[in-house]
Formats: C-alpha cells, structure tokens, sequence
C-alpha cells in the first residue's frame, strides 16, 4: 500500500504515465483516501493468490481500477470499496485466466464481459451435465431440509453460482493446463475448477445444506486429512436455518464424517442438538481447535 498509493499518485498527476496510447493523466480524484481504497484493493488481489505482479503490471493495474470507478462516477471512497467489492471476482478471475489482460489498454468492461460469458457458459454446462448431489442427511425440523454431498465439477459450479462465491469460478491453472485448456462448453472445464480438482483429489469433501425444495443454503468443506469443517459460506438473506443452527448442522454432519474440529470462530450458536457436543470442537473464543482424543 505504502508503494502502490504513490504509484497511483503519480499516474493521476501524469509525473509517471503508462505508455500511450494509455491517457498521460488518469482522470480520479488526487485524494489519498480515494486512492488508498484502490492501491489497498490491488494489493489485496496480488495477496490473495501470492502472484507476483511485476511493478509495470500493478501500475497497469491500478490505473484499470481507477479509470473503471471513475467512469462509473466513483469517487468517493466509500462508493469506491463498494464498487470494487462489485468487480472483485470479476478482476481476480482475469487475472488467473488471461495473465496478458494486466497489461493490454482493455479495462474492466472486457474482463466482465469475459467473465459473464463464462459464467453463462459454464452454467449452461452445469445444468446439461447435473446429476442431483446424493443426499447424506435430511433434518427432521425444519422438515425436508436436508445436506447433500458435491461430487463433481457441475455441482460445484452450480452451488459457487448458487451461493455467489468462489466455487463458481477458481480454477486450477495447473489442471487446466495439462488438459489442454478446455473451452468453457466442455465439461472437462468445470472438472478444472479448484474445488473439484480437490474433491477427485479425496482431500476435501464438500456438503451443502439444502431446502425442502433443493435450493443451497450453505456450503461446508470437509477437510479428509486433519478431520476438520474447513470453510463453511452460507448465503446472505436465505433462510434462518443458517443463521441460527450452525451446530445442528455441523452435529448433522458429524453422522456422515467424523469431526475432529471447526476451523471457524464462534460456529457454536447455542443450537446444539446435545448440549456441550461442540465444546470440544471449539474452545477459547476467537480461536478454533483441532481436537485430538
Ligand atoms: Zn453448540
């Protein structure tokens, strides 16, 4: 941040510019917090998949970032975080999947065209391809709701898609490329998404809570090695089961996997099904703990 707010700095000012055809003065605002919110934004993308960006790239970067809000009339910097929070799965995935995109003069409104044609594309795929996800549980209340384990790459399109994260999109470079690159309609595509790669890999399982009528509500990996529920994402304004019967459904899922620990803060929401069952998946507050017996 400290080195990419200047970077944006001195492309807004036209004392460092890209070269053209690239504008010599980019139009934002030369505010800092205006400009924080966009170098923070960059570093967090860099971060999260530990790429390494060349300094040529991350001012490649930065300017698409700025000159998209800017165009899109953000320029405040709350109005900024908000849009970028917008676009952020959208620039991540053109990161992964057209490395060259950094550096073209193409801004975010090709990699948002790219990365809606691939959502259509695979989703597409996903429903030619679907086979429902075996049932591994059903609750007794509420009734017909019940967890169904994700098997294969369609699945875990559909529930990513379903659910608004990253299981749609996150592929495996290293998979995609030993199969060639398969285009979006094939099938083999979606096998090269992260998740599934980890699921035929055996070292994730992955289970989703659904409603009576098969919609997800939440999505919980399982991971097969340390016994532990490593992710649990459920989605925003779906229905209360989630909110309030976290430990239910872990303790659910207890009589399909064994579970030694909840790798998640707090999951316990005093909906235990037996009282004092998840204390010893999950001591200490703010701290989570692999429980050996
Ligand atoms: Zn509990």
């Amino acid at each position: 941040m400290l080195i990419l707010t200047p970077m944006l700095k001195a492309l807004v000012d036209g004392s460092a510019p890209l070269p053209p055809p690239h504008p010599q003065k980019l139009s934002f605002p030369n505010e800092f917090r205006a400009m924080f919110e966009i170098a923070n934004m960059v570093e967090v993308l860099i971060g999260n998949e530990g790429r390494e960006l060349s300094d040529i790239e991350r001012r490649h970067l930065l300017f698409k970032l700025a000159s998209w809000c800017s165009k899109k009339g953000k320029v405040q910097p709350e109005a900024i975080r908000l849009e970028l929070k917008a676009i952020y799965d959208i620039v991540n995935y053109n990161l992964v999947m057209y490395p060259e995109w950094v550096t073209s003069q193409w801004g975010v409104s090709l990699a948002k065209r790219r990365f809606n044609q691939y959502q259509n594309a695979a989703l597409k795929l996903a429903r030619a391809v679907a086979v429902a996800p075996p049932r591994v549980f059903t609750f007794k209340r509420p009734a017909g709701y019940r967890l169904v384990e994700l098997t294969n790459g369609a699945q875990i399109h559909a529930e990513g898609r379903a659910l608004g994260h990253c299981m749609s999109w996150s592929i495996n470079l290293d998979v995609m490329r030993q199969r060639g690159y398969p285009p979006n309609g094939d099938p083999e595509a979606l096998e090269c998404l992260t998740y599934a790669v980890k699921v035929r890999s055996g070292e994730l399982r992955i289970f989703s809570l659904r409603d009576r009528r098969g919609i997800p509500i939440a999505t919980i990996g399982y991971d097969t090695r340390e016994k532990t529920i490593r992710r649990m994402e459920g989605a925003t304004g779906r229905p209360r089961i989630w909110d309030v019967n976290k430990c239910g459904i872990i303790h659910a899922l207890s009589n399909v996997v064994e579970i030694k620990g909840v790798m998640m803060m707090n999951f316990c929401d005093e909906s235990c099904p037996q009282r004092g069952w998840c204390r010893r998946l999950n001591f200490g507050l703010g701290r989570y703990a692999v429980v050996r017996d």
